[in-house]
């Protein structure tokens, strides 16, 4: 599956033409130094590349050794340094791609793909075929880096919502299954076999290529292009390269919307096993814990781990009768595994620390809440919290519970940092300060515990 170095026709480098996002082959520079991010297409590693990407961040991470998930179950390490030698260990276990198209390789899955026993398709196989099918395009490096595919296999861990350029979101229809093609988020009442969905790919890739001048550092992304082109255009011109038509239906199709499945243990597809989603504080693991879960999927799983958008890990294939022997070794490696827990609805972005246009320091403030809210509340139902540094909302696109928005205040010459508080889509601060934060949301979260509504925190 995994191309090896001699098949490969360049050599290992570093590109000379950074983009704005972090890749493998793109150092990009952060306050806390350079970040680089290992593409995980479907976010399914091996435990022998969890122990790879933890040696990468032991031997050339920064002062920061820890490993990041990020909402695209990919991994992040900071402060990354001697690249080249690096990148031959990674190469080593098939994560490191091409130069020229490793930005793209971002292919998201539902991370409960073949062990969910709702779902309609086992999406795993055309996540493999559609990054062959990158790795194999070189001129496809044209793309923006913010290009971006998921495939929505129609189970209880719909990654439906995700902010990505093309969706397939599997449904069924008499007694087949087919993908229904959202670009941009949007529906276009497409439904497609599954066989023809990467040809699909390839075509919208070659609409947006004929379009954008390619030495272009700062490319459109595919939505805004295709958005501002018209939806009807955009197909029109993908059908040149397509050997099926595309039949738009005047039905409209539903959206898979559930997410809240992935946490705590779930019994599989497969009879007598289970999966236990753990929850991360946002998205963070030390190399200690790295080596500790590898260890933990050879001895009880399958030798795999998932990574999940929602910045978690999952552990599949585990035999019923030990999961409560799994999650004894969880809590003792510091990490939860409950959907109740602070943590599993908590995220943010990556703040001040690595982002020019962060107003605050979103994980900072984040671990802050987090460290309260845990030593004066007990939830008894999960509760999306979610901290972002500006308005973009890179850590998460969906609906949460609460919303911290990063703000500044100026007053005699000093600055606060402080937020934007909303309670769904509504604002119920217009500036908290950041030091009195966590008293804030910990009153909104005490008035929904007794009267089920967080307006009723005495605030709003
Ligand atoms: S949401 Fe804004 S501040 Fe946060 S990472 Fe994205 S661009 Fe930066």
């Amino acid at each position: 599956m995994f191309k090896s170095v001699n098949q490969l026709d360049d050599p290992l480098r570093l590109l000379d033409n950074p983009l704005t996002c972090p890749g493998l082959f793109y150092a990009t520079p952060a306050i806390d130094g350079v970040i680089s991010r290992i593409r995980i297409p479907g976010g399914i590693l091996t435990s022998q590349q969890v122990r790879i990407v933890a040696d990468y961040a032991t031997n050339f991470g920064g002062s920061d050794k820890n490993v990041y998930v990020t909402n695209r179950a990919n991994l992040q390490v900071r402060g990354i340094r001697g690249t080249e030698t690096a990148l031959i260990t990674l190469r080593s276990v098939g994560l490191a791609g091409i130069p020229e198209i490793d930005h793209i390789r971002n292919i998201m899955a539902s991370p409960t793909a073949g062990i969910d026993k709702h779902e309609l398709i086992d999406t795993r196989y055309l996540v493999r075929e559609l990054d062959e099918y990158i790795c194999s395009h070189k001129e496809l490096g044209g793309l923006s880096a913010k290009f971006s595919v998921a495939f929505d296999g129609g189970g209880k861990v719909s990654v439906c919502q995700q902010p990505n350029e093309i969706t397939f979101a599997a449904i069924k229809k008499n007694t087949s299954i087919y993908f229904h093609l959202l670009i941009g988020g949007e529906a276009t009442n497409i439904l497609l076999e599954p066989e023809k969905c990467i040809f699909v790919v390839a075509a919208l890739a070659q609409v947006y290529l004929n379009e954008v001048d390619i030495t272009e550092k700062r490319k459109p992304r595919l939505k805004k292009l295709f958005q501002e082109k018209g939806l009807s255009k955009t197909l029109e011109q993908a059908q040149k390269y397509l050997p099926f038509s595309l039949n738009v239906s005047n039905k409209t199709f539903p959206l898979n919307k559930n997410t809240n499945y992935h946490l705590g243990a779930h019994s599989q597809r497969q009879k007598g096993y289970s999966y236990i989603g753990v929850v991360l504080p946002l998205g963070k693991l030390n190399t200690n814990q790295l080596y500790n879960l590898a260890s933990l999927v050879d001895s009880y799983g399958s030798s795999v781990l998932r990574f999940t958008p929602w910045q978690n890990i999952i552990i599949p294939d585990i035999k019923n009768e030990f999961i409560p022997e799994v999650q004894e070794h969880i809590e003792n490696l510091g990490l939860h595994w409950s959907a109740n827990h602070i943590y599993s609805g908590l995220v943010a972005c990556t703040g001040n620390k690595g982002c020019a246009s962060s107003a605050t320091d979103t994980k900072g403030d984040a671990l802050a809440l987090a460290e309260y809210l845990q030593q004066h509340i007990t939830l008894d139902i999960p509760v999306k919290i979610h901290f972002t540094g500006c308005s973009k909302s890179c850590a998460y696109h969906g609906q949460t519970d609460i919303t911290l928005l990063g703000a500044q205040k100026s007053e005699d010459n000093t600055i606060t940092e402080g937020y934007q508080v909303f309670v769904g889509s509504k604002e119920v601060y217009s500036f908290v300060n950041r030091t009195i934060l966590p008293k804030v949301i910990l009153r909104l979260l005490q008035g929904y515990e007794t009267q089920h509504c967080l307006n009723a925190g005495g605030i709003g």
